[in-house]
């Protein structure tokens, strides 16, 4: 059974981003029931909307934004509904210095209906829950703990890397050769 639902709890209403994006809850998973689904179509390279956060120490649904372990956002948009698939659509670019600048960016087309993913390990370096994925695609990892048990190179196939996890394994690199 599929119980679509169009309004977001209210803290979460965006004018523009609840007109282009809905929750899906599935009720027949448990844990993660709750998906993020588009309305309208996008081109590859289009800006669906801002990342916007409270900093929050790490959890299962924060994200990381720094190189530290304490750099983690709660984001505080319908976006904090995009789950983790191996083969992502979207890329959380907070590349950016100015927190202002963060955005949700389209890694290919997409189309009406579909479901928004992104790549975990793209941001985060160690899972504070690892999890087994289900995404079912070819590219998928199975148990996903973070970006240090994932190659650079198998990040990048996906289409986005953030900056801190790139200096997290020149970091490691660094140890390793030390
Ligand atoms: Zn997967």
């Amino acid at each position: 059974m599929h119980i679509v639902e169009n309004q977001p709890p209210s803290r979460m209403i965006d004018a523009g981003l609840s007109r282009d994006f809905y929750v899906h809850r599935d009720a027949s998973w448990q844990e993660f029931s709750a998906s993020l689904r588009t309305n309208k179509r996008w081109k590859a390279g289009d800006v669906l909307g801002p990342v916007r956060g409270t900093k929050s120490p790490r959890k299962y649904d924060t994200v990381q934004c720094g190189p530290s372990s304490e750099d983690n956002i709660t984001v505080d948009s319908i976006f904090v509904y995009v789950n983790h698939s191996c083969d992502p659509n979207v890329a959380f670019d907070m590349s950016s210095k100015h927190p202002s600048e963060w955005h949700i960016r389209a890694l290919k087309a997409i189309d009406a209906e579909e479901e928004l993913t992104f790549f975990y390990p793209s941001t985060e370096w160690e899972l504070d829950q690892p999890f087994e994925c289900r995404c079912a695609s070819p590219m998928c990892l199975g148990l996903v703990r973070g970006a240090r048990d994932v190659g650079l190179e198998q990040i990048k196939a996906r289409g986005y890397v953030s900056p801190w996890i790139i200096e997290l394994f020149r970091d490691r690199e660094e140890r390793v050769g030390a």
